[in-house]
């Protein structure tokens, strides 16, 4: 899903996620672990204000987890607890309990306090698209989505699902839109395949690529490709790469576009090996 952003979309975005602020105690932030800054939605602080926030580094089964390692401890370090996810095999899902619960610990102490009955805790998930919400949603829900207002007429219920005893969440997450306006956000975006269509030229993300990893994942791109030597030229490398890989059009001349194709293909789909893009120095 490619979702255009307009000045009128992400105000009603940021309306929908401020009505449902009012429904819930924590928000569950979900941010890519390879592009734990990148794929952040700019305004995120301003649209949660003082609500509990809990991180969700997702897919992190395909980031480089050393990284991963720091970058919570630098959401630590701002006031922010962080979870490691996969949501794809559930990995993190008992942590996203555990922490909530200690998070919340003091709130619900003071309502029980008062003499208001236990209940589950209310959660929703906001983050860009392809983030992996949904993955969540229904990794979390297994079969108990509970749905209480899907009779034609009824707009305003909103419909919970329950995770175990202990947890609600809304089942509509909330769509923010990412950091467009940086062009190397843009990029890493892209290469992550964040951004699914080619809003980008497939050739100019490849560079980008290609230069990253070229930078920080030599060895992994040395062994995918069976490079000796990483080319100094970024044009010799791709030639490397076309050559080696079969991408040739008529004349013997090298397909960059096909060259493109699978570079981006095999970052994405881990054949270079576990890849994070944003780093903590960029700050
Ligand atoms: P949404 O737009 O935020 O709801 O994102 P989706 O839930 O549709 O997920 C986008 C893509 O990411 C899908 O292809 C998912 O299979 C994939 N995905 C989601 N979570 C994970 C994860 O933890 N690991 C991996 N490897 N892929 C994931």
């Amino acid at each position: 899903m490619t979702i255009q952003w307009f000045p009128g979309h992400m105000a009603k975005a940021r309306r929908q996620v401020t009505e449902k602020l009012k429904l819930i105690d924590i928000v569950y932030e979900l941010v890519d672990a390879r592009l734990p800054l990148s794929s952040r939605n700019p305004m995120i602080d301003e649209i949660v204000q003082n609500k509990p926030r809990l991180v969700l580094l997702n897919k992190a089964d395909l980031a480089d987890k050393k990284l991963t390692e720091e970058w919570m401890k630098h959401f630590k370090d701002n006031g922010i607890p962080s979870i490691a996810v996969d949501s794809q095999t559930g990995t993190g899902m008992k942590q996203i309990v555990a922490v909530s619960k200690e998070i919340l610990k003091e709130k619900f102490e003071r309502l029980a306090a008062k003499g208001v009955r236990h209940r589950p805790i209310r959660a929703l998930i906001v983050g860009i698209p392809n983030v992996g919400k949904s993955t969540l949603i229904n990794r979390l829900a297994k079969k108990n989505i509970t749905k209480t207002g899907d009779r034609p007429g009824v707009t305003t219920a909103q419909q919970w699902v329950k995770v175990g005893k202990e947890l609600e969440l809304l089942d509509t997450p909330g769509i923010l839109w990412p950091k467009f306006e940086d062009e190397l956000v843009g990029y890493k975006l892209a290469a992550t395949g964040a951004i699914k269509d080619a809003i980008l030229n497939l050739q100019e993300i490849a560079v980008f690529a290609l230069k990253f990893l070229t930078e920080y994942y030599p060895g992994q791109l040395q062994e995918r490709y069976g490079l000796e030597e990483i080319p100094e030229e970024i044009g010799d490398l791709f030639d490397e790469i076309g050559k080696k890989r079969g991408c040739m059009m008529a004349g013997g001349y090298i397909d960059y576009d096909k060259t493109s194709e699978l570079v981006l293909r095999e970052i994405r789909s881990e054949k270079l090996g576990k890849l994070t893009f944003d780093r903590l120095h960029e700050i």
